[in-house]
């Protein structure tokens, strides 16, 4: 199969689809692989490297687009490739179709098959291609968060672990799911004192086994939140409500009851956000202070490591890119009915509920 990977496009997205070493298995199984000049150098990843594993180096983008059966991507494709996309090519990328009406009834124009790395369940439950980047953005939100601390950044200046003699710092991280979990694992892993709210038991009997107690668990109500707003030093909100926006756990008046230079590091902010006073921000200015309280709000937290980032996703998404690319999609997705899950626009028709419900279309 023929296969293209075009350099990201949309605004400071450093990452890539496939790295040489995926472009190596791909090739190994008679697969051609056509690399977008450059494509890789944002994660790391140079045009000589992609060469070495068997790929093709390809300047011209429409090209690229144009002779490709199946295109992988990272983001969602923007309106120009929108444009470039036809019937009989494969996409398959992130998507995020339910909050993009434009971008859904582009693709159905498109005609081509676009399967969604967000939607794709696992045998064991949750959401295989989502959690790799859950887990940069929930380790990620204790060093954010810690470097907001300091002085400054307006932080209360106070230092994670304490040294001997100062206690560390109290951490609080609300939603114990996949970011959850890595932030709380990270801060343990500094030294703080880290408390997990979660209203979910079964989750929170998970942390408790896993953890043996060196976090501690804590049912998610509003009077636990109300401590947790008193006594942290740092809070991190992770909450996620499958299909619904993040509820705001801490309103603008609770700021007052919280330490001066303390600080709130927003994961859920690309759902909305779980603090009232939460607004998107990007690594450029990741930060900004309401009521002495710092708010650190990145959207898109993973494209800051996108080393790391690329290769967390690229290892999730290896055996669905093998598997389509030696069956075609027909036959990949009828064999497995998590891949399956992942369909969403095939020949002009949307084929995931959700999205279609969001806009009032059939499916
Ligand atoms: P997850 O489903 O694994 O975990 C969410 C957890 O929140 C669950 O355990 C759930 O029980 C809990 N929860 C729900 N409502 C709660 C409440 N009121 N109080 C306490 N806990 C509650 O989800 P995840 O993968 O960990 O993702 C968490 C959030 O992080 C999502 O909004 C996701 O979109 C976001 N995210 C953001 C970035 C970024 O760059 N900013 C990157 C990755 C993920």
């Amino acid at each position: 199969m023929r296969i293209a990977v075009p350099k990201e496009i949309k605004n400071h997205e450093y990452r890539v689809a496939l790295t040489p070493s995926g472009a190596r298995e791909l090739c190994a199984r008679g697969h051609q692989v056509v690399v977008q000049e450059s494509a890789g150098e944002g994660a790391g990843f140079a045009d000589d490297a992609y060469i070495a594993a068997g790929a093709k180096i390809e300047a011209d983008v429409a090209a690229l687009w144009e002779s490709a059966e199946l295109i992988l991507k990272v983001k969602e494709p923007q309106p120009e490739e929108v444009e470039r996309l036809h019937s009989g090519q494969t996409l398959f990328t992130y998507l995020h179709l339910a909050a993009a009406e434009e971008l859904t009834r582009g693709l159905l124009a498109s005609g081509a098959t676009c399967i969604a790395y967000e939607t794709i369940t696992a045998p064991q439950g949750g959401l295989p291609l989502l959690a790799p980047m859950s887990t940069v953005a929930g380790r990620m939100a204790v060093q954010a968060g810690a470097h907001s601390l300091e002085k400054a950044q307006g932080g209360a200046g106070i230092l994670l672990p304490g040294v001997p003699g100062v206690p560390p710092a109290r951490v609080t991280v609300i939603g114990g799911g996949v970011v959850g979990e890595n932030a709380a694992r990270m801060a343990l892993g500094l030294g703080a004192d880290v408390s997990v709210l979660d209203r979910s038991i079964p989750r929170l009997e998970v942390l408790d086994d896993r953890y043996q107690g060196r976090m501690k668990t804590v049912f998610s109500t509003a009077d636990s939140v109300e401590d947790a707003v008193r006594e942290s030093d740092l809070i991190i909100g992770a909450v996620l409500v499958p299909g619904a926006a993040a509820p705001k756990l801490i309103s603008r008046s609770m700021l007052a009851d919280m330490k001066p230079g303390s600080v709130l590091v927003d994961v859920a902010i690309d759902q909305g956000g779980c603090f009232e006073t939460s607004h998107p921000t990007t690594h450029a200015d990741p930060t900004y202070v309401v009521d002495g309280v710092v708010h650190y709000c990145v959207a898109n937290m993973p494209g800051a490591v996108a080393r790391t980032s690329t290769q967390a996703l690229t290892n999730a998404t290896q055996p669905f890119v093998v598997a389509l690319a030696n069956k075609g999609w027909r036959r990949a997705l009828s064999d497995d009915a998590h891949f399956a899950a992942g369909l969403n626009v095939h020949g002009g028709q949307l084929t995931y509920a959700a999205v279609a419900e969001a806009f009032g279309m059939e499916h």
